[in-house]
């Protein structure tokens, strides 16, 4: 897996200071998409053990509220299959910290359902993830007063709640619920 870029101190994709990597791969190719570039999985630099040794050291202080991934598209399969490892280096290191991810794929109908990005990972990657950011970027639904998303489709989803119900549990994006998100 290629990435992009990793943040250290990110206040834009996620509630507080967070840790954030953008990787590289995406076929959702939406029109207006903000990061058009990386749709290419060869761009950027490839993602190594060095890179996951900076995140998890980036993530160490306290004031560093969790973990955020980005795209390009985490969940297309091959990027599923590098990222697991991460993710479960992450939880083991920082059970407190939450994961934030976001995803042009829907959870209830393509990462729970049949779809191309459905693959053996998925599962477990999804048990990592507290908060989802589903849907693809919809330039006509596009509304700069929006927290966290781009286009009023996309929803900011509870991933442990919605699994436990068997419903989307949504939370709305000044966070009401926020503080009830529990991390595994
Ligand atoms: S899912 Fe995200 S990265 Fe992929 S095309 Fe849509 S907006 Fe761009």
């Amino acid at each position: 897996m290629n990435y992009s870029g990793i943040k250290t101190h990110d206040v834009a994709n996620g509630n507080g200071v967070r840790v954030s990597l953008f990787v590289s791969g995406c076929t959702h190719h939406c029109k207006g998409c903000f990061n058009s570039e990386t749709w290419d999985f060869n761009y950027g630099n490839e993602f190594t053990k060095d890179q996951e040794d900076e995140i998890i050291k980036a993530m160490e202080p306290s004031y560093i509220k969790g973990f955020s991934l980005l795209g390009g598209e985490p969940f297309e399969p091959s990027n599923q299959k590098a990222l697991l490892p991460l993710l479960r280096r992450i939880k083991e290191t920082y059970p407190e910290k939450n994961v934030w991810c976001y995803s042009g794929y829907l959870l209830d109908k393509e990462l729970l359902g049949e779809s191309r990005a459905r693959c053996e990972e998925t599962d477990e990657m999804l048990s990592y993830i507290d908060i989802l950011v589903d849907g693809e970027f919809v330039a006509e639904l596009k509304d700069l007063n929006l927290r966290f998303r781009g286009s009023s489709n996309q929803r900011i989803i509870d991933v442990r709640e919605s699994l436990k119900s068997g419903k989307i549990v949504i939370i709305d994006e000044f966070m009401k619920g926020l503080n009830k998100v529990k991390t595994q």
